[in-house]
């Protein structure tokens, strides 16, 4: 083999290292296929490992022990002021990635995935040119595109600076500047302004908008408000930055709104206003692959593109972009490839918002039911009705239920307070076996637990 000039073939080649690419690959590999994943990066796991949701929920879990502390206080537990070392803070981040990547490795292993570390462009529809690896052709038979997406620049305004980060920045967290501003009130700003804030940083957030995280019903997003008013220094709704540039010691900046800060100086910047499809660079035009006018790549309702025989799943093709969504489409395009009957067609894709308190939804959300039309039934419990919300000192919640007048079916559940990413699961079983109100209100809930508000909520729902 002359390095360099090698050309591999693949039955099925994977580009794209992340949840939608290797749970394809492992999936396609198990049931027989010659799979071979390549991504740029020397581990596998994509953004959300390495860059992403993992180290946001590292981060994050931490947080909130550093608020339960705060809070035992008032219980009689008196933990003091915490003391952060930042340096240990990141290497625990770094353990936890790595034990994760060591474990892709060893699925990629036994399944008998090939992998290639390199950065792939279409030559054609039957090859990629391959860059930084040994490899530097790929024959494929098959191909599925999972590239993900990437932070969007604030263009005409965001400068190159260490100062200005995206997530990929503030997750690699190399100090805690006494001062943050953080553009854009969704899901990566709120997350990532509560693990700044926790670790001591006077956090400001501006939103174009006039709310925060757009999409959520107001009434869900209500007690985790209440909290970051207090734990963050300002939140500027209807904002929007106009200038950005390096002074002595930091990033000022000028904003324009309907009641804009001042102009004034921050030691960071996190920009954080959404996020792009990785497809520009893939030179998709060679392969037939066609993009939409936003770069998202148009896929039928099998994931198949304009490409022969070129699939593509996640990010990279719309919304909502969430691993949990990329890893089912990777699954599904796998069984498609194995000759199996899969279809991909969810009732419901739950949502998350880590932060404290969690926001959880499924299913249609009221202002989507307004907006439909559909003639429902919503009720509601706080968290104060719950015995185990209380006995945690944590009633800052609550369990929303949006259901069919007429035959109480589950079209949509919100869950507002800790651990709702964990309760939102029931919410979704429901929603997919068609469950009515009725029979979330009859089946036996544990307890003293959070998941009875579920039940409770149900109840409340006329049959
Ligand atoms: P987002 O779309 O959730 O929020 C971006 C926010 O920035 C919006 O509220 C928008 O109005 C605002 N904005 C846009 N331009 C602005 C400007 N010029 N000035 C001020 N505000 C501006 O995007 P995100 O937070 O970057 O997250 C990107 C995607 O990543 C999300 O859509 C989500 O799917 C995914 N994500 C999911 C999770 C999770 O599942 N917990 C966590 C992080 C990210």
């Amino acid at each position: 083999m002359v390095v360099g000039e090698f050309t591999q073939d693949a039955d099925l080649l994977i580009i794209g290292g992340g949840p939608g690419g290797y749970h394809a690959a492992f999936r396609a590999a198990a049931g027989g296929i010659a799979t071979t994943i390549i991504d740029a990066e020397p581990g596998l796991g994509g953004v959300c490992l390495h860059r992403g949701c993992i180290p946001s929920k590292t981060y994050l879990s931490l947080a909130e022990t550093v608020h339960a502390a705060a809070a035992a206080k008032s219980m009689g537990i008196d933990f003091g002021k915490p003391k952060f070392d930042i340096d240990a803070i990141r290497g625990w981040k770094e353990q936890v990635v790595s034990k994760l990547v060591g474990g892709l490795d060893a699925l990629c292993k036994k399944h008998g995935v090939d992998r290639v570390r390199g950065v792939a462009k279409f030559e054609d529809g039957k090859h990629v040119a391959v860059s930084g690896a040994d490899v530097s052709r790929i024959k494929f038979r098959r191909a599925i595109i999972a590239t993900g997406s990437r932070s969007i620049e604030l263009r005409g305004v965001q400068i190159e600076s260490p100062r200005v980060m995206t997530s990929k920045g503030a997750l690699e967290l190399a100090d805690v500047p006494k001062t943050l501003l953080v553009i854009g009130g969704g899901y990566i700003g709120l997350e990532l302004s509560q693990v700044y804030a926790a670790l001591g940083s006077k956090v400001t957030v501006v939103e174009m908008t006039g709310g925060l995280l757009a999409g959520v019903d107001g009434d869900l997003a209500r007690p985790l408000l209440k909290r970051l008013k207090d734990e963050l220094h300002e939140i500027c709704l209807e904002t929007k930055v106009t200038g950005m540039k390096e002074v002595k010691g930091g990033i000022e900046l000028t904003f324009d709104g309907k009641k804009p800060p001042k102009a004034q100086r921050f030691d960071k910047v996190l920009v954080a206003v959404g996020r792009r499809p990785n497809s520009s660079t893939l030179d998709l035009d060679k392969a037939g692959v066609a993009v939409d006018d936003r770069g998202f790549i148009n896929v039928d309702e099998g994931f198949l593109t304009s490409g022969p025989k070129i699939w593509a799943i996640g990010d990279v093709i719309g919304n909502p972009m969430l691993a949990h969504k990329a890893l089912h489409e990777g699954m599904v395009v796998a069984d498609i490839l194995l000759g199996k009957d899969a279809v991909f067609e969810p009732q419901a894709i739950p949502a998350v918002v880590f932060t404290d308190p969690a926001i959880a939804w499924a299913g249609c959300t009221e202002v989507e039911a307004k907006a439909a039309g559909l003639d429902v039934v919503i009720k509601k419990t706080p968290w104060a009705a719950s015995g185990r919300a209380v006995a945690m000192g944590r009633t800052d919640g609550l369990t929303k239920l949006i259901c069919d007048r007429s035959t109480g079916r589950v079209l949509g559940v919100g869950i507002t307070g800790v651990h709702a990413g964990e309760m939102i699961s029931e919410a979704v079983l429901a929603i997919e076996m068609g469950a009515v109100a009725y029979d979330l209100a009859t089946i036996i809930h544990p307890h003293p637990t959070l998941s009875e508000s579920l039940g409770d909520t149900a109840h409340l729902i006329p049959s």
